[in-house]
Formats: structure tokens, C-alpha cells, sequence
């Protein structure tokens, strides 16, 4: 049986996370963490309208850290290095659903991955992965003549923009293109901004209402266009992907992994 650690086990993705490893063979929930001051912190996980075990939600990782082999966290950028640097110092895997990372924190975790088994995915869906996977072979297939756009629509209530997915969609394609992410991102427009560029990548944000994560990617040519889009119907989807991630990753050598490892779509 392999034993989980839940951190931000009161957050829209944490409730879910631990939902799912109730319904799922083979893992149990064995610590469930929250930040400081968290008005939940203390109680039993029940409060939290949690089925399960009994478990109460601490305010520190170190805490449970060593009642589990896995932590699976979905927080903030700062809290999940903080987590990382923990995981890998009492030697434990770590599966890490958190978006908004800097260039230099994704440097971080690449560095500290070498000390325990990682897994960093901006998006846990089978479908997410596998667009990830097609995205770049469409792209060049089109080529430059094509205008490419991506479009992504999430709940009011998410801090990061545009969505860790729409920035790996930009990073697989741009990649793909040989294009230089950083010179072809254009994020708005507004104003008198000239034709477009043939090589921009455009990459426009929705914030509305309680929108699970859409993600389109258009490529605009002359007399058509083609529109890829996938949508999320619930969070049990990232929530799924994440508990299969977890049970993959025990198992594995200490290094940076991603879905496509888990979903053998290497
Ligand atoms: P949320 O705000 O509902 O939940 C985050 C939780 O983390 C909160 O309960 C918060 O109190 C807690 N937290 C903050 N600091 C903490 C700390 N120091 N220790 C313990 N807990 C702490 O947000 P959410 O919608 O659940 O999303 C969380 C993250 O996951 C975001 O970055 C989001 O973009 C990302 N996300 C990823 C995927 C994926 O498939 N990878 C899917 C959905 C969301």
C-alpha cells in the first residue's frame, strides 16, 4: 500500500486529490497538510466534508512527512520548492500539480530532483498530455504560414496567467517551430499594433465564472483555420492523473519526471 501526503489538502484540487485516493486500490491517504492559519488546520479531515480515514490536517509538512511515500502537492510556487527541498531531504517522492513557476524555480526543482524522485506537470489529463504530444508534429506540419493562437478560459478564483498548460502548449510548439518563446510570446494587443508577425505566438487569457480549464490552440491560414480544444469538465481529471502519478513515481529512480513518463507517451 503506498502512503500519501496531501499538501493544500484543503484547496479546490487538495479535496479532490484526496477524494480520489479514497476510491483508488493501493494508496491510502496517510497526511493531509495546509498552510499556517489555515481556519481547518487541527481538524479532522471529516470537517472538511472528507470521507475516510481519520486523519488531522497539519500545519507543517515535517510533521507527517515521514508517515508517507509520497507527497502530492498542489499549492503555490514558493510553498511546493519549500515541499520539494523537504521531500527530497527525508528521501521521499513528490508529484508537483503547481503552475506558476519563475524560470529560476523551475531551475530549482530541476537541480533538487537529482536528490529524490520528482514529477512536475502543469497538467495531469490524459487529454492535456496527449495535445502535448500531437501539438508540435501539427505545427510543423502547418509551418509558418499558419497563424498560431492559444487560447485559454479558467475559473475567477485562479492566481497564475496565462495557465502553466497554455505556457507548455507555447514552449512544445515553439520548440517544434524553433522559435525563441521569450522574442515570439504576445500575451495582449491593444492599440495600433501592426500587422502580425508570422512567427508570434499568441497566448490570450480568460478568467470567468467557475471554468474548469479550456485550452485551444488555433491555427489561423488563409481560407480556413484549425481549432483544437480540449475542456475540462471536473478537477477529477488532474486529480486522477495525479494519484496514477504518484503510484508510478514510488517506483522510480531519483530525477525530473512528466505525465508523458506516467503515460508512457515518450
Ligand atoms: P487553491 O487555492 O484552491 O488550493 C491551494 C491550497 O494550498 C489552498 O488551500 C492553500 O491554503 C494551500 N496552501 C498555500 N500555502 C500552503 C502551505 N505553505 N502549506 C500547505 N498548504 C498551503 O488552488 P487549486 O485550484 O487547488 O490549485 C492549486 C495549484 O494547482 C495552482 O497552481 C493551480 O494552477 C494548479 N493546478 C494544477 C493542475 C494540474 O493538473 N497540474 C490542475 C489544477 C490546478
Amino acid at each position: 500500500m503506498v502512503k500519501a501526503v496531501v499538501t493544500g489538502a484543503a484547496g479546490r484540487m487538495g479535496k479532490r486529490i484526496i477524494g480520489i485516493i479514497n476510491d483508488t486500490q493501493g494508496i491510502a491517504l496517510a497526511g493531509a497538510v495546509e498552510r499556517q492559519g489555515h481556519p481547518f488546520v487541527g481538524k479532522n479531515i471529516s470537517e472538511l466534508g472528507l470521507a475516510g480515514k481519520d486523519i488531522t490536517l497539519a500545519s507543517g509538512i515535517e510533521d507527517v512527512m515521514d508517515s508517507g511515500d509520497v507527497v502530492i502537492d498542489f499549492t503555490t510556487p514558493d510553498t511546493s520548492i519549500k515541499n520539494l527541498e523537504t521531500a527530497a531531504a527525508h528521501k521521499k517522492a513528490i508529484v508537483i500539480g503547481t503552475t506558476g513557476f519563475s524560470t529560476a524555480q523551475r531551475s530549482q526543482i530541476k537541480e533538487l530532483a537529482h536528490k529524490t524522485r520528482c514529477l512536475l506537470a502543469p497538467n495531469m489529463s490524459v487529454g492535456v498530455n496527449l495535445l502535448l504530444k500531437i501539438l508540435p508534429k501539427i505545427a510543423k506540419t502547418l509551418g509558418d504560414d499558419y497563424d498560431i493562437e492559444i487560447i485559454e478560459a479558467h475559473h475567477h478564483l485562479k492566481k497564475d496567467a496565462p495557465s502553466g498548460t497554455a505556457m507548455r502548449i507555447a514552449e512544445v510548439i515553439a520548440s517544434a517551430m524553433e522559435r525563441d518563446l521569450e522574442k515570439v510570446a504576445v500575451y495582449e494587443r491593444k492599440g495600433i499594433t501592426g500587422e502580425r508577425d508570422r512567427h508570434e505566438i499568441g497566448i490570450q487569457t480568460i478568467r470567468a465564472g467557475d471554468i474548469v480549464g479550456d485550452h485551444t490552440v488555433m491555427f489561423g491560414g488563409l481560407g480556413e483555420r484549425i481549432e483544437i480544444t480540449h475542456r475540462a469538465h471536473s478537477r477529477d481529471t488532474f486529480a486522477r492523473g495525479a494519484v496514477k502519478a504518484a503510484l508510478w513515481l514510488v517506483k522510480q529512480k531519483n530525477g525530473l519526471y512528466d505525465m508523458h513518463d506516467v503515460l508512457a507517451m515518450r
